[in-house]
């Protein structure tokens, strides 16, 4: 085997055991550059990838490689960034004349105070002072979500652009959005940078249509250096606003302006946005944002504690007490903790998990008597079949993804009564017929396949319980 040959073989393990989202962002543009008895170096194209590799995936690359390698004793990686195959950068002694701009325009901002930029935000785009990097608790689910984020911050429209955050409500899309946007706004504050919903942007649009200004909306969107748009979800089937901010987006990517994007999905999944919006969305960085785990839920609770600089005990007991119960995402976790916080200031008296367990007890029978929904199928059946929810949205069809999500499709028509069309819809945005096409095929299957009946019962169960 050859070196290129050896790295594939090692991707190929690696692909198995690192999320999709994150395998494309840190293992593209790497090779093996030499090995050396127990030494290996590989070749990373930033220091950034270096980092992440060096801190994050060092012990899956080890794993990898002595798999490969058939070899035990390979004991140490190191990496080397290296520009190959990458635009030549400036050479070292010369100041790059765009760095020169900005240091100029720095210069001139601390000497003009009033500079207008400064009062570039209008009441559109309020920023929360109180979301930042620091507050934001990483943990295995948003790790990347929040790397990516802070990279983007740092070398605006350097790294990763445009930046595509996705994750269920709830998950801290807006705390890093906001984080971003306050953190250029201190570090760079000659930037022009604008943070809108999709619905405010709409209305923007719609207004200045309304009143002969779409010169002016133009000119404002397309002269930031930060454009972030959160919750792009809701500019479905709104024609003329996507088309402008197609337009937008293309001005602000061609001339290397961040732009950054948050959804309740994937881009492939937003069926109500026009493909080539989604298509430039995937041409970036996509990071996901998921469910955080206990512990990471344990320490969110720390942290948002300290904040509150309250005087009241809470132990550690407690706190994986309400977070057990709080699971289905932070906004949850932290509306559980205010309450508990809130009772017992008012009783004055001491926080017991037994306390805990009846004052969020209204929660938890919430949940349960949660009817099914969409959503909750395509989750059942992905933890049924030990694949992820976006796979069986996504378009990849091998055997493994086309069953489960022709089960979702049969589920969806016989559970929840959905029309075919708003079936093709949720899965990914398909054809009608394909959702038809899935609910007889499993039809037919259950006449005779004793598993499939099997399968589609366990899975039922879990559903209504
Ligand atoms: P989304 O925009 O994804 O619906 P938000 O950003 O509004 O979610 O987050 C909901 C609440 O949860 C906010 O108060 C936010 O500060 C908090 N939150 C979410 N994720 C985290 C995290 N990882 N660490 C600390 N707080 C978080
Ligand atoms: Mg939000």
């Amino acid at each position: 085997m050859d070196y290129n040959e050896i790295w594939q073989a090692v991707l190929g393990e690696l692909e198995l055991t690192i999320s999709k989202a994150s395998f494309t962002t840190w293992f593209k543009n790497t090779h093996i550059l030499e090995i050396k008895e127990e030494n290996i170096l590989i070749a990373v194209p930033n220091g950034f990838t270096k980092r992440w590799l060096e801190n994050k995936y060092n012990k899956n690359i080890l794993e990898a490689l002595k798999n490969v390698l058939n070899n035990d004793k390979i004991k140490t990686l190191n990496f080397k960034i290296s520009h190959n195959a990458k635009p030549e950068k400036p050479k070292k002694n010369n100041i790059n004349p765009k760095t020169k701009k900005t240091i100029d325009k720095i210069l001139n901002q601390q000497q003009n105070p009033n500079n207008d930029s400064k009062n570039f935000d209008s009441k559109n785009f309020i920023l929360n002072p109180q979301y930042n990097f620091e507050n934001f608790i990483s943990g295995k689910q948003n790790e990347l979500a929040k790397a990516a984020s802070m990279a983007a911050a740092k070398n605006p429209g350097k790294v990763y652009n445009p930046l595509f955050l996705y994750g269920d409500v709830g998950l801290g899309k807006t705390h890093l959005m906001h984080s971003i946007s306050n953190y250029i706004k201190k570090k760079y504050p000659q930037k022009k940078l604008i943070y809108i919903s999709s619905e405010n942007f709409t209305n923007d649009y719609v207004k200045s249509i309304r009143s002969g200004n779409i010169d002016n909306f133009k000119k404002k969107y397309r002269e930031v250096d930060i454009l972030l748009v959160d919750d792009i979800q809701f500019m479905k089937g709104q024609e003329r606003t996507q088309e402008e901010f197609f337009h937008t987006f293309n001005v602000l990517y061609q001339s290397k302006k961040q732009i950054v994007i948050s959804s309740d999905r994937p881009p492939k999944s937003l069926p109500a946005i026009e493909k080539r919006l989604t298509s430039r969305f995937e041409s970036g960085m996509i990071a996901d944002i998921g469910t955080p785990d206990l512990e990471t839920r344990v320490a969110i609770l720390q942290s948002k504690i300290q904040e509150k600089n309250i005087s009241l005990e809470i132990s550690e007991e407690i706190l994986t007490t309400i977070a057990n119960i709080a699971h289905n995402n932070v906004r949850e976790l932290e509306g559980a903790l205010n309450r508990v916080i809130a009772i017992h200031q008012l009783n004055n008296q001491k926080i017991t998990p037994e306390s805990i367990k009846e004052i969020l007890s209204g929660m938890k029978a919430k949940e349960k008597d949660a009817p099914p929904t969409n959503k909750k199928i395509i989750k059942i059946v992905a933890e049924y079949f030990d694949i992820k929810s976006d796979e069986i949205i996504g378009a990849c069809r091998k055997k493994e993804l086309v069953t489960p999500r022709q089960i979702c499709m049969h589920l969806m028509r016989t559970e929840l009564n959905r029309s075919y069309p708003s079936i093709g819809d949720e899965i990914g945005g398909r054809d009608h017929t394909t959702a038809i096409h899935g609910f007889n095929k499993i039809e037919e299957e259950l006449k005779s396949n004793e598993k499939m009946k099997h399968d589609i019962q366990m899975i039922k169960e879990r559903l209504y319980s």
